[in-house]
């Protein structure tokens, strides 16, 4: 089933979580382990994000360098198929530009709707370590609202080559798309208005609903519902969130996420002893902020799982 259908059928509010595929060398035993304790609060749908391709350099023994590809998490798809086969829920493998041309982009979603899988998150995917900027690779996409039309044009049984047509007459391809928003504005935006100018672009190319980047403070969400609903976007905007869960996190988050911690948190945080303590810490904090989501009427709450179940386990315990 499509996440707007979810959402659309809803009768009280759902959570949907996000997971990262195991590092090479791990077994999807680790992704069971992580889904099996949530699986009782009946999830409708599940996300698995996307990680591309890196480079490294390593150093040889005449002391030149040797630029090496590395893939440390790959599987996304292969995941999202097992999601759906051992626990029949809804899987959403998130679907990147970056690295992606878009042949590779028409095989890959050729490879989703073979495997029954009706939901892709589009995103555009962040610049390698060494890029000053995001760099598409050659007739691939620049931004996530091209990566939509392709998605849409596909739904539309549109190959990229105009001489494959669709054989019969039923929706091949039937997507459900959704987009990233940033409440906070997106890194590289000059600011918010700018940035709402392209997340309404997405929309326009077909987005069916929109996931927020994390954020510490609601009203930083709800600000940013208001401010998308005054630009015409009307979609459902699902609030993204994630426990802090260490102390190094209060700089890690703000400095790879551009988001703010608000002060009340950071002094808490600070101020404890232990790494038990800024754990809990992290579970009331993301339980307060689900509970008054949930009271003013949000359908779904996302959750940032980062692959670590336990203090998901207990927010979702306190609220659903
Ligand atoms: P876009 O919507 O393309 O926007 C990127 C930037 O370009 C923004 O600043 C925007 O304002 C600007 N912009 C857009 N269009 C134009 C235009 N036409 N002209 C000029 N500027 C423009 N990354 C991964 O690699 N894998 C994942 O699985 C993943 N999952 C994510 C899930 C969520 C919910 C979120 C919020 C982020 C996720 N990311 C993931 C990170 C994401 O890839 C980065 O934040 C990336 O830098 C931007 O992606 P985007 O899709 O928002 O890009």
């Amino acid at each position: 089933m499509k996440v707007i259908d979810h959402i659309d059928k809803a009768k009280k509010s759902l959570f949907s979580f996000e997971i990262l595929p195991p590092l090479k060398g791990h077994d999807i035993q680790d992704i069971f382990s992580t889904l099996d304790p949530l699986m009782e609060f009946n999830p409708p749908f599940i996300d698995v994000t996307y990680h591309r391709e890196e480079f490294i350099y390593v150093e040889k023994e005449n002391g030149l360098l040797q630029r090496r590809k590395i893939s440390r998490r790959p599987g996304t798809v292969g995941i999202c198929a097992a999601i759906m086969n051992k626990y029949g829920v809804d899987a959403v493998p998130h679907l990147i530009c970056g690295g992606f041309n878009k042949q590779m982009t028409e095989n890959a979603l050729i490879d989703l709707n073979f495997l029954g899988i009706d939901n892709v998150l589009l995103l555009r995917g962040d610049s390698l370590k060494y890029e000053n900027s995001f760099l598409a690779k050659a007739n691939g996409h620049k931004y996530a609202a091209e990566l939509v039309k392709q998605v849409k044009n596909l739904n539309k049984g549109k190959y990229l080559d105009k001489t494959f047509v669709k054989q019969k007459d039923y929706p091949l391809f039937n997507f459900c798309i959704g987009v990233a928003g940033y409440p906070e504005k997106h890194l590289e935006s000059p600011n918010i208005d700018r940035d709402l100018f392209f997340l309404k672009k997405k929309v326009d190319a077909g987005a069916d609903y929109i996931v927020t980047q994390m954020f510490f403070d609601n009203t930083k969400y709800f600000d940013f519902v208001k401010k998308c609903r005054s630009q015409g976007i009307s979609i459902p905007i699902i609030p993204g969130i994630k426990p802090i869960s260490s102390k190094h996190q209060l700089n890690s988050l703000p400095s790879r996420f551009y988001l703010n911690i608000p002060n009340e948190l950071v002094k808490e945080i600070e101020k404890a002893k232990d790494k038990k303590t800024v754990f809990h810490i992290g579970i009331e904090w993301a339980i307060h902020q689900s509970k008054e989501l949930k009271n003013a009427g949000v359908k779904v709450i996302h959750y940032y799982t980062m692959d670590k179940p336990e203090n998901i386990y207990k927010i979702v315990q306190a609220i659903y």
